[in-house]
């Protein structure tokens, strides 16, 4: 069993640690995952630099699995690409997180996003268009209210089909956002075609930001160049006063952390929201 490393920096646990016994197992424990509704969905909060408000949740997945408590993402998501669940599970986020909107849009949340993390082998899939068009009639959710993550490295296959998908989600009203951004291969040439709402700068740029002058440059030049393309801006991981300072400082739209909040459970959200 071997798992890409998939241009990622948290995925390593499947290498050679575990036995492949313990392998086939945790894979028939993930498909049961599936059947048995062992997944569910932590939200945390995204705030306006500006307000301090919360502007939207990002949707992150974990699994109950009994006897072993709660399960990282990393820890499983490797296997489920590699396996190729992700495309069953990353369906079933994406339906909840619709469903989970259209709870709050009726409690009155009408401006709240949801953002989903998308995994590049489900966004490149034939009926990707097919199945958001679905779960968005079914759940009746509203799309400007939903953004879709992807990572850079979904860039990878032909782009004129990457730029055709990005456009035609546009024309639906999702929000789009670059996930993990400066840590992927996108080239800056189609930066300019890419029809979307936000730049998310990877963590490890914020995390280094007291340490690194580099790191700083770097990130303002994000900012700036998101500014310039129209792009809003989000960073990640954003744990210290320090940090949210010097984002405010170079007009950084949003951000997302521990300083504000860890993922939530839903009634920990809702807690915060309502
Ligand atoms: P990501 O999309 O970059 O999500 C952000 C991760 O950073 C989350 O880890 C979050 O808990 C963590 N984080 C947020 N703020 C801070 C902070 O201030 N400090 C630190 N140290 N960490 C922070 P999590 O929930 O463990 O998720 C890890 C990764 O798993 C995600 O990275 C994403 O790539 C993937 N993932 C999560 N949910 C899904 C999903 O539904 N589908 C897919 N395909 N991938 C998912
Ligand atoms: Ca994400
Ligand atoms: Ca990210
Ligand atoms: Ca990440």
């Amino acid at each position: 069993y071997k798992v890409k490393a998939n241009g990622k920096n948290n995925y390593k646990v499947y290498t050679s640690s575990m036995s492949m016994e313990h392998m086939m197992e945790f894979e028939h424990s993930l498909r049961k995952a599936l059947e048995w509704d062992e997944f569910l969905l932590y939200y945390q909060p995204q705030v306006s630099i500006a307000t301090n408000k919360i502007v939207g949740v990002e949707a992150l997945l974990r699994w109950r699995r009994p006897g072993y408590g709660f399960i990282p993402p990393a820890d499983f998501i490797p296997l489920a690409e590699e396996t190729g669940l992700i495309l069953a599970i990353g369906e079933k986020v994406l339906r909840k997180a619709c469903e989970q909107s259209v709870a709050w849009r009726q409690k009155g949340l009408t401006d709240l996003r949801i953002a989903v993390n998308i995994s590049t082998l489900q966004f490149q899939q034939t009926n990707f268009i097919e199945m958001v068009t679905n779960i968005i009639s079914e759940t009746g959710a509203n799309p400007n209210q939903i953004e879709l993550e992807i990572t850079e490295s979904v860039a990878m296959g032909p782009i004129e089909n990457f730029l055709a998908k990005l456009s035609l989600l546009k024309h639906m009203g999702f929000q789009i956002a670059i996930d993990d951004f400066g840590t992927g291969y996108s080239s800056l040439h189609y930066l300019s075609q890419f029809q979307i709402n936000r730049l998310k700068i990877d963590r490890s740029f914020i995390s280094s930001l007291e340490k690194s002058e580099k790191d700083e440059a770097i990130v303002k030049l994000i900012v700036m160049m998101a500014k310039g393309l129209n792009f809003n801006v989000l960073a990640e991981g954003v744990e210290t006063e320090a940090q949210s300072t010097f984002l405010k400082q170079i007009g950084c739209d949003e951000f997302q952390g521990y300083l504000f909040s860890r993922p939530l459970s839903l009634d920990e959200c809702e807690h915060l929201l309502f």
